[in-house]
């Protein structure tokens, strides 16, 4: 069956030792615990060898927040996916919105990201949804179902089922607006509907479905209660352990 994750993204946030403390301290909260969920740190790239090098990676995932879209060459500035990889980082978040809003990013480039991803070995952490105005005009299920096929159909079934899907409704991503647990479930039921219909019902199954959006410890227990809601991408509230911590204990 699908694995809870909860999985926080730092964005552009800490220097590096404050990245190294922060991993550093959730490692040993983790290795003195038992929790219920995979548990996942998606960090800047400068963060990534560092943290992989300080924490179980049993116990704690490490995530690059992007990739390159191209395998190496004279891309200057850019990460490719083979030195994520070699940084011992497990997984790498895709498609998040910041992304596709101030860096252009298009379903085309995701798809080339997503595919090189997983040739060099890394689970993307695929990201979905739609803008405060879809929402508004009922197109949000449309939205996420475009986003899916343009650039995760031509997966085979094999490659498709490494993918764990995260639904961030745009207008709930640091605004402190959350969606209600009823609108998580309709919409995350609709996404596996969608996959079912592509790749069968067993992979839709076996898929997690992250929910992203203004999520913390005083909301992650109601949402993650939800029979297709598989845990959270969590932005602001992973950015200390505490307030991290209460939302993987929300499972
Ligand atoms: C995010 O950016 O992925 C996110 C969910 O942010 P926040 O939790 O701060 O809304």
């Amino acid at each position: 069956m699908r694995k809870n994750i909860v999985a926080g993204n730092w964005k552009m946030n800490k220097t590096l030792q404050e990245g190294v403390a922060l991993a550093t301290e959730l490692n040993e909260i983790l290795a003195s615990k038992k929790v219920n969920c995979d548990v996942i740190i998606g960090t800047p790239f400068i963060h990534l060898a560092s943290v992989c090098a300080s924490v179980d990676s049993a116990k704690l995932g490490v995530a690059a927040e992007n990739c390159a879209d191209h395998v190496s060459g004279a891309y200057t500035g850019e990460v490719s996916a083979a030195m994520v990889k070699s940084t011992g980082a497990q997984y790498v978040i895709l498609g998040h919105s910041e992304r596709r809003a101030y860096y252009g990013e298009t379903p085309a480039i995701l798809k080339t990201k997503v595919e090189l991803a997983l040739a060099n070995g890394l689970t993307p952490i695929f990201c979905i949804g739609e803008v405060l105005a879809e929402r508004e005009a009922n197109k949000q299920f449309e939205v996420v179902e475009a986003q899916i096929k343009e650039s995760l159909f031509d997966l085979s079934v094999e490659d498709f089922s490494k993918i764990i899907l995260a639904y961030e409704p745009v207008w709930a991503i640091g605004t402190g607006k959350t969606a209600t647990a009823a609108q998580a479930q309709e919409i995350h039921a609709y996404i596996r509907s969608v996959l079912a219909a592509k790749y069968g019902k067993k992979v839709a199954d076996n898929c997690s479905i992250l929910y992203g959006g203004s999520c913390k410890a005083s909301n992650a227990g109601e949402l993650f209660a939800n029979p297709d809601v598989d845990g959270g991408l969590i932005g602001g509230a992973a950015l200390n352990a505490k307030d991290f911590m209460g939302i993987v204990d929300a499972f």
